[in-house]
Order: structure tokens, then C-alpha cells, then sequence
């Protein structure tokens, strides 16, 4: 015996009694047929409803063989032939409602504007995607989908729903966007004047209760293109969302929302300017430093010169920079470190010199935790605490006097 979908006449029935065909569980959940449900099965695209038969959450529904399976968190009291009460979500069935409808409506529009019809539908718990075959779309051509689903939707058109039985009786109502050749009897959704096709789904009545119709994206995909939208009170609290975002960035930015994107694209370019500016000046300290360290921080040693310093705060790349500048002058070894922003160690050395430095640098690595590598004359190292520092650089330094 199949189940009686109470879903097909009536997709407002939120509220049903139905007799208890089978119970069983399945890999632990408990599952529930009925000979009657409001509950539609995940099909066609559409998420299953979601709800309560006798006080007890139904998890999603599934359709066999006609028959609708319910998935409860529990089990359920009450064996088989007695009656249950059920209940679906209200809420979350508009919500699929609207998307489903408003589907039909882009899928409608599709057609009319551009001949291409619609090769598969997902409703998504956020966002909804149909497929078209390939065309060449841009977001002009968007924006008249959009004029002409909205127009459909303030029109108010009628949603009619009934079953034809053969070919025939499908041609007698048009057979715009249906290609069914041999069926027994097929569910026809149609908007008044606008669009027919074949479904199974639950639809509005009106396509004024779809509210809004929104395509959030499309991308190309080989021979198709998938078109991402939202519908009613998603479309809704995503204006909202998307309203909100940039309220405060107006507010943030003390511009209008008018001159917002002027403005971002304006203080992107200036960023980028003070930027090239900055680096400029940091390359002419690095200059700067670098003769300073020559003059007061060379010493002589047995058979090289070191010049070494620990700074306060430089960036990893001034450092690596004063270290290159440092090593061209001759014999000589350089250790350059910096506390901020992050604890970093460099070891390098003048081409003219043989030494061991990345030997050293690994030693000292290991011993205080860090990470680095480099070249036989520049080694370049970030250490985990910057407590460590200290005491890391002047290992370096004993190392190489040693
Ligand atoms: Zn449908």
C-alpha cells in the first residue's frame, strides 16, 4: 500500500492523523509508514520537511516505492494500524515553498527571455542553485531575469496544480518546459499565463507569497551554467544582512552610501601609494643603519671583522636587507637580530670568508627552538618565544669567537 500524499492537494495542511503501515529501524534510527503524511520527502531538488509525529522530532522523510518513510529520533509507542497525529514545521515548509516556487518562476523566466530550460534544481538550507545550458550571460542580462521574476511575483499570479493522465490531455494545456514522453499520470504546476512544468514539489498559491526573487551568482561550469538565488524571507534577511554590512561601513568610512564605493576605491589606491612610500624610507633607514653599524659596531678579530646588534623592532625583510648591505664589506661576519614584531636571528657572511655559519645557525636554531634556513652565506631564522632571543643571539656570537 502506498502512501496518500496530503502534500500533492494542499501544501498549507500543516496538521494530519495517518494509520501506522510499517515500523522499523534502519542502522539504529527508527522509521515510521504511514497510509497518509503531510511530510514531503527530500525529491525533485526540495529538502524533506522536518516536524513531530506524536510529540516525537522527524528527522527528514524519504520516499520508496510510494511510500513515505519517516525518520524519528525515537522510537514510537503506538504499533501497527493505530492512528498517530503529525505536525509539520510550518516555518521551515514556507521557506521551502517560496525557494521551490520562485524556482519555477526563474526556470519560467529562463525560458521566456532566452529559450534555455532548466536542467536540474537544488534547494540548498541557504542558497538554492538551478542549471541552464551554456550562454553567454552578464549581470545586464541578470538584471532582466530579476525585472521579469519580480514582475511575476507583484502580478500575483495564480499557482495552479492538477495531474493529466496522457499526452494528449498535456497538450491541450501547452507543453511549454515539458519533455515527457510515456507516463500514467503526471503532477502539472502551473503559473497562470507564464509557465507549466511537471512536479512533485510543494509550491505557493499565489507567486505573490514569493515576495522576492534574488540571483546572489552564476559561474560556468563546462557545458552549463549554475545560477545561484534566494527567495522570500531569504532574500529578505539577506538584504537585511547585506544592508547592515554597509550601513556600518558608510558610517565607518563618514561617506554616503552613494560615494561608498568611490570612496573604498579611492583609499585602496592611496594605501597603496603610502605603501610604495613607506617601503622607500624603510629601504633608506636600512641604508642609514647599515652605515652606522659599519662605523660603530665593527670590531676586529682574529682573522675576520664582526659587526653585530640586536634591535629593538625591524621587519624580518630590513633585516635580510641589512645583512646583504653588511656583507659586501670585506672578511667579515654579520649577526643581526630583532625582539618585534616577531623574534627573528640572522647570521650572514662576506663572500671572501669560508665559515661554517649555517652549522652554527641550525645549533642555535635547535637549542632554543627555531626556524629558519638560507644560504651557505645568509641564514635567516624566526624563533618560537621571544624571551629566548637574548640569549640565543649571544650563543650565536660565542659560537663564531670560539
Ligand atoms: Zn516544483
Amino acid at each position: 500500500m502506498k502512501t496518500e500524499k496530503l502534500y500533492y492537494n494542499d501544501s498549507y495542511q500543516t496538521t494530519f492523523k495517518g494509520n501506522i503501515l510499517e515500523k522499523y529501524v534502519v542502522q539504529g534510527q527508527p522509521a515510521l509508514i504511514l497510509d497518509k503524511t503531510c511530510f514531503y520527502p527530500s525529491s525533485g531538488g526540495q529538502i524533506s520537511d522536518r516536524g513531530m509525529i506524536e510529540g516525537i522530532p522527524v528527522l527528514s522523510a524519504e520516499e520508496e516505492n510510494g511510500k513515505v518513510i519517516h525518520y524519528l529520533e525515537k522510537e514510537i509507542g503506538a504499533g501497527i494500524g493505530e492512528t498517530v497525529c503529525g505536525k509539520i514545521d510550518w516555518p521551515y515548509r514556507f521557506d521551502h515553498m517560496q525557494q521551490h516556487t520562485g524556482q519555477h518562476i526563474l526556470s519560467g523566466a529562463l525560458m521566456k527571455l532566452w529559450q534555455k530550460d532548466t536542467q536540474s534544481f537544488h534547494m540548498g538550507e541557504e542558497i538554492s542553485t538551478l542549471d541552464i545550458p551554456a550562454m553567454v550571460l552578464d549581470e545586464q542580462k541578470i538584471r532582466e531575469v530579476e525585472q521579469l521574476t519580480n514582475q511575476i511575483i507583484y502580478e500575483d499570479r495564480v499557482i495552479h496544480n492538477y495531474s493529466v493522465k496522457n499526452n494528449a490531455e498535456l497538450k491541450e494545456k501547452g507543453t511549454f518546459r515539458i519533455k515527457h514522453e510515456q507516463f500514467e499520470e503526471l503532477r502539472i504546476i502551473e503559473i497562470d499565463g507564464f509557465d507549466i512544468s511537471a512536479c512533485g514539489g510543494t509550491h505557493c498559491n499565489r507567486t505573490g507569497e514569493v515576495g522576492l526573487i534574488k540571483v546572489t551568482g552564476w559561474e560556468n561550469r563546462k557545458d552549463k551554467i549554475r545560477i545561484s538565488f534566494l527567495c522570500g524571507l531569504r532574500a529578505f534577511a539577506d538584504y537585511q544582512k547585506k544592508h547592515g554590512i554597509i550601513k556600518n561601513l558608510s558610517h565607518y568610512f563618514t561617506t554616503g552610501i552613494e560615494q561608498l564605493e568611490e570612496k573604498i576605491i579611492q583609499l585602496n589606491l592611496e594605501q597603496k601609494e603610502l605603501s610604495k612610500s613607506v617601503d622607500r624610507m624603510e629601504r633608506r633607514i636600512v641604508e642609514f643603519e647599515s652605515e652606522e653599524l659599519k662605523k660603530e659596531n665593527r670590531r676586529e678579530e682574529k682573522d675576520f671583522f664582526l659587526i653585530d646588534k640586536l634591535f629593538m623592532e625591524h621587519k624580518i625583510q630590513n633585516i635580510r636587507q641589512m645583512a646583504q648591505l653588511l656583507a659586501r664589506e670585506e672578511k667579515s661576519i654579520i649577526v643581526l637580530g630583532a625582539e618585534k614584531p616577531e623574534p627573528v636571528l640572522c647570521l650572514a657572511l662576506s663572500s671572501d670568508l669560508k665559515f661554517p655559519v649555517k652549522e652554527m645557525f641550525n645549533k642555535v636554531m635547535l637549542e632554543f627552538k627555531g626556524k629558519g634556513g638560507g644560504t651557505e652565506n645568509l641564514v635567516l631564522g624566526k624563533l618560537e618565544r621571544e624571551d629566548d632571543l637574548q640569549k640565543a643571539y649571544q650563543r650565536l656570537v660565542q659560537l663564531i669567537l670560539s
